[in-house]
């Protein structure tokens, strides 16, 4: 069996190519990441206008997803759902599959966020065909994508593990292995979800402090110093002034978009559902932010839901 991808994956010249699929918002700026620090990447994107993107800053690319991950020996991938994931990895209509288009023992590295099942699945798959599979959701968004600051929660056989993090490296400054196959999209999902429910707690205990005559600024000096201390408040609060960095200062500009906040919500319930959790704020979570999403918030921050809850407490 040819042995494409190395036990340990090194920087610059002796790294494995990578066939980087998907080079949207995230994608992009990471493939460029991975060019600057010397690996030999090629892209594939089905947006035409993504490709082009890619091109002009520095990335060579393929004409199609199979010739992209031909002589490759990490396929990453950066797509919108676990749907597109599942789709690529087999292949439709007369398109071939991923799985069968590379060589033996490739290493397929997810990173766009799915459900851990979907996850698992791929995972199973991408094994089952002979290969290795690793998932690697992130956080950090788009301005941690450009700046490779993201931060990888990996799902992987210890061996791919650590063949893996050095590359994960290049792209991200916090590289945490969170056990096994869909392990990484797990702690995602667990982790979103107490974002989102921290950012709903955060905006109604502002709306009532409103109501009650209290400043922002004297809550979040209490709170911030309190046990209701949390990153929604302290980093991303919702209402101007206290935290001049958060997006509420700028009109609720993301940040991180209600409509990611909304699909995250989704895979947490889904993970819910499926473990029987007898849960109650994750599914609350999801249904406020769906609608928040549906009724224009989903391209605003997700901290902007304090609008609406705002706007339901005047009437
Ligand atoms: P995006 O829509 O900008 O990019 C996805 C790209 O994948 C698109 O360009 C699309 O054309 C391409 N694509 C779809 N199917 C394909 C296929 N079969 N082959 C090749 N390319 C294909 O989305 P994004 O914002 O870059 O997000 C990507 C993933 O990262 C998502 O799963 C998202 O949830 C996750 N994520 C996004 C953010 C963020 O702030 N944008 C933050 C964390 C995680």
């Amino acid at each position: 069996m040819s042995e494409p991808f190395p036990s340990e994956l090194s920087r610059g010249e002796q790294a494995a190519p990578v066939a980087f699929l998907g080079l949207g918002h995230m994608g992009g700026p990471m493939a460029v990441n991975l060019v600057n620090a010397g690996y030999a990447v090629t892209g594939f994107d089905v947006m035409p206008a993504a490709l082009e993107t890619a091109e002009a800053n520095g990335i060579a690319t393929a004409a199609s997803a199979a010739a992209a991950v031909s002589g490759a020996g990490v396929v990453l991938t950066m797509l919108p759902s676990g749907k597109h994931l599942l789709d690529a990895y087999r292949g439709t209509g007369d398109q071939p599959g991923l799985l069968a288009a590379a060589a033996p023992n490739t290493l397929f590295l997810d990173c766009s966020t799915i459900n851990v099942e979907e996850a698992r699945e791929a995972a199973e798959l991408a094994v089952a065909a002979g290969h290795r599979a690793v998932d690697a959701p992130v956080s950090g968004g788009v301005v941690g994508a450009e700046a490779g600051t993201l931060t990888f929660m990996v799902g992987a056989l210890p061996e791919d593990f650590k063949a893996v993090s050095p590359m994960l490296e290049v792209m991200g400054r916090r590289v945490v292995h969170c056990g096994e196959h869909g392990a990484g999209q797990a702690a995602k999902i667990c982790n979103n979800m107490i974002l989102g429910i921290s950012m709903i707690a955060v905006s109604e205990a502002f709306v009532l402090g409103e109501k009650l005559g209290l400043t922002h600024q004297a809550l979040f000096d209490v709170a911030s110093a309190a046990s209701g201390q949390c990153w929604a408040l302290t980093t991303n609060c919702p209402v101007p002034g206290p935290v001049p960095t958060s997006p509420a200062n700028r009109d609720y500009q993301p940040g991180f978009a209600g409509a990611l906040m909304a699909k995250d919500l989704k895979l947490a319930l889904n993970a819910l559902e499926s473990t029987g959790v007898a849960a109650q704020l994750g599914p609350l979570a999801s249904a406020i932010y769906d609608d928040f999403a549906a009724e224009g918030g989903a391209g605003r921050d997700f901290s902007g839901i304090i609008t609406d809850i705002r706007d339901k407490s005047a009437r």
